[in-house]
Formats: structure tokens, sequence, C-alpha cells
């Protein structure tokens, strides 16, 4: 779902062979570090989405991706309308902006061999000014590497992080082409689901279906509480907002 490049038309598997589990990247303590370089090349590469953070009711979070655009009405996202008229109702988060970064993290073993893995950041819009001022010093950011410490304790909501560059080269800190092409969070971490998936939530707590609700032979439905499929409803597009 969402944009693709017309040249890759066909190319899409129907397997999952290439899906891997996102690792997020997370410092735990205060004064954690890590050591890490941005696979971004400048601001542009970087996705910003505004997200609905919602729990259903096996007590599960999900992220779902907001259904309106900046200045569109409340009514093109049931989630947007619902937390405007039930803020008290904490399963279902108001609209929010988030970052999402794309990071190599470096490890160093014993022998001083150093290995890495890929991972997703998350920050809260806040973080927007720190990274332009990053982009501006280091162009192409994924140049240069970085030492990320946080500075707060487990749970602290005014947690910050530092980001100080390494001086010396990055040769000793890999990097491919590959590591620079990066997903997009839509449709993975974040959930894209219709106008009708979200009614359904908001009326039973889950984006599953009653069994009860499918249509039966006679072709009513078989409770009162009549819901268009997704396939009825026009096809809508995630938000991606530019940072
Ligand atoms: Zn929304």
């Amino acid at each position: 779902m969402g944009k693709i490049d017309i040249n890759n038309f066909g190319t899409y598997s129907n397997t999952n062979q290439n899906k891997e589990k996102t690792k997020f990247f997370s410092l735990k303590n205060d004064s954690d570090v890590a050591q890490i370089r941005f696979c971004h090349n400048t601001i542009d590469d970087i996705e910003g989405v505004a997200l609905h953070s919602v729990k259903d009711d096996q007590g599960i979070t999900r992220k779902i991706s907001c259904l309106r655009d900046y200045e569109g009405p409340l009514d093109n996202c049931p989630f947007c309308k619902y937390n405007s008229e039930h803020p008290e109702d904490k399963r279902i988060g108001g609209v929010q902006n988030r970052i999402f970064l794309t990071l190599v993290e470096y490890k160093q073993d014993v022998e001083g061999k150093i290995s890495y893995e890929k991972k997703v950041w998350e920050r809260g819009a806040k973080f927007k000014k720190e990274l332009d001022g990053l982009v501006k010093r280091y162009n192409p950011l994924c140049k240069q590497v970085f030492e990320i410490e946080r500075q707060g304790q487990p749970g602290d909501s005014s947690t910050k992080y530092g980001i100080y560059p390494i001086p010396g080269g990055i040769e000793e800190f890999p990097l491919t082409k590959a590591d620079l092409e990066n997903k997009s969070v839509v449709g993975s971490i974040v959930a894209v689901k219709t106008v009708d998936d979200m009614n359904t939530f908001i009326q039973t707590g889950s984006f599953l279906k009653k069994r009860n609700t499918e249509t039966n032979t006679t072709g009513q439905t078989s409770t009162d509480t009549q819901q268009p499929t997704s396939e009825d409803l026009p096809f809508t597009q995630p938000v991606r907002r530019r940072l």
C-alpha cells in the first residue's frame, strides 16, 4: 500500500521470505552509551509519520497510521474524531507526529572486532530541532560516527540524548550502500488500517471482525450493527509527514 515505483511492478513477492523483525534502538539506563551511524544522507531521507497509539482488549499497544491529512477534518480519521470526543478513553491516543530514524549500532568484541546491527530509533516531534542541528553540521549525515548517551533514569519522561561526533575516520565502522536503503515504517512498525477497521476497534476494542457480523446465506447480516467491509470503502492513503 502507498507509493510504489512503477518500475517495480510485478516484483512484489507473495511470501514473507525477506521479512525480518525490526529491531528498535534503545538505551535503558542513565549514562548508557552506544556508537552509531545514521543510515540517512539528509533530512529528506528521514521518515515522519502521524500515528495513533492504541491499546487493544488483549492489552497490546499498536501504532496505527492516522488517516487525516494536515488540514483535513477530524471526520477523515475515526481515531482522531473519537479521541477529540472521548479524550478520557485512554485506549485510543490522539494523533502524534513521530520521527523514525534508521541507524546501525556498533559493538566491539574482546578482540576489538567491530560488528553492527541495523535498528530503528523512534523519537518525538521535539527531536526535529536536534536533527536540524545535526544535518546542518554533518552532510551527508551517514558519514559521521556518533556516540549517543542517555541522560535520564528509566521511565523519566524528560530524558534527553546527547549526540556527540566521534573524531577520526569512519573506515573501521562499516556501513554498506544497502544499509542506506530504508523501508518505510508505514505498513510494518506503523500499521495501516481502514476507516472500517478503526470503527470496529472503537466498538469492540479489537481489529478482528467478530464472526457473527459475517454475511449469512440470505445475504443479510446476523447482527444489527452492519458494517461495510474494507472492500466497500475507498482506498485510503496512509499519511506520511514531511519533517
Ligand atoms: Zn487520526
